[in-house]
């Protein structure tokens, strides 16, 4: 283990449910019995190895049909450059088609995670392609991207279904917006076009003031509370989540495993300072 990864595993320990799928299924039984849905990320991107490309893809069917055994939600989240996309787009294709017919097999869905920008417009492309034979699978938007309002027309004229984001990449302003006003600013109004498609989607924040104005609106619009959900990551704003269940909300948590944990916690700890004093704490601590 990197020495990087020794400092980490203390903090990563409250994000990811555990670094194999025997401890992840327990995590995943424990939010089920508390009334929360979830949806099972096998950690891995940038994926350089054909073989190791397949043993994800191939891990994921497994996934499915073990969480259908054990009566879980069959919902899981892929990154498309775990399965090959940085090697060979059409072979990416296969790899994602296989796991797609697998979700069908099992009467699961497929959640495509939305990567950095260099891979924006070939996720989109591919999750639309292979929508359209199987469409049970939906892609995630990212509110920072300038470009999203336009990806939301187009993934809601071909009705897939989108889990709104705002953002884990770094991105150039060129692309994204620099203030996080504006991306608050354009997750709302995206968030509004999104509630009122009449489609299923996901808003998925932690942000207790863009939570509380969807409630607002949905009231307003009379749109039902099980005509869409939230979504948070395991290991943030744990009570609030509770809160929102307790209110009727549909709430889904994003349960990460496996031993490729580092990406996903920088991204977490780039977030919120608080994280990166919580990792010093406790490399002093000893
Ligand atoms: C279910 C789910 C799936 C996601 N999938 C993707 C994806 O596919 N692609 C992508 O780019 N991004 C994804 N993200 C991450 C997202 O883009 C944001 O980076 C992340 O959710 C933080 O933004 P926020 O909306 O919570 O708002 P923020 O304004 O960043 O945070 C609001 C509040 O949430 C809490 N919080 C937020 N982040 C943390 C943290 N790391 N640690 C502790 N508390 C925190 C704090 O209380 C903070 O004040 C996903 C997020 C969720 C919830």
């Amino acid at each position: 283990m990197q020495p990087v990864s020794i400092l980490l595993k203390p903090f990563a320990k409250r994000f990811i449910g555990g670094e194999t799928l025997e401890e992840a299924l327990q995590t995943l039984h424990q939010l089920h019995h508390r009334g929360f849905l979830t949806t099972l990320d096998f950690l891995g991107e940038s994926n350089q190895n054909r073989a190791e490309a397949e043993k994800a893809a191939e891990e994921y069917i497994a996934n499915l049909k073990t969480l259908k055994k054990e009566g879980l939600d069959r919902n899981i989240s892929i990154k498309l450059t775990q399965i090959g996309l940085e090697m060979d787009e059409n072979f990416a294709k296969e790899n994602f088609t296989k796991i797609a017919a697998a979700a069908k097999a099992t009467n699961g869905f497929v959640r495509v995670d939305m990567e950095g920008s260099p891979y924006t417009e070939q996720t989109l492309k591919l999750t639309a392609e292979v929508h359209k034979n199987y469409p049970h699978v939906g892609v995630v938007l990212q509110s920072m991207l300038r470009r999203t309002p336009e990806d939301a027309l187009c993934m809601l004229k071909e009705g897939i279904r989108v889990r709104l984001v705002k953002g884990a990449y770094k991105e150039p302003p060129s692309i994204a917006y620099p203030d996080k006003k504006e991306t608050d600013r354009q997750y709302v109004m995206v968030m509004k076009r999104l509630l009122i498609s009449g489609i299923y989607h996901a808003i998925a924040t932690h942000d207790e003031k863009i939570i509380k104005e969807a409630i607002e609106f949905v009231k307003k619009e009379g749109i039902a509370k099980d005509s869409f959900e939230f979504q948070m990551l395991l290991g943030i704003r744990n009570k609030f989540a509770k809160k929102l269940l307790q209110e009727g909300y549909r709430l889904r948590i994003y349960v990460p495993y496996g031993k490729s944990w580092l990406p996903y916690m920088t991204r977490r700890l780039r977030e919120r300072k608080e994280n990166i004093w919580f990792v010093i704490k406790n490399i002093f601590r000893g």
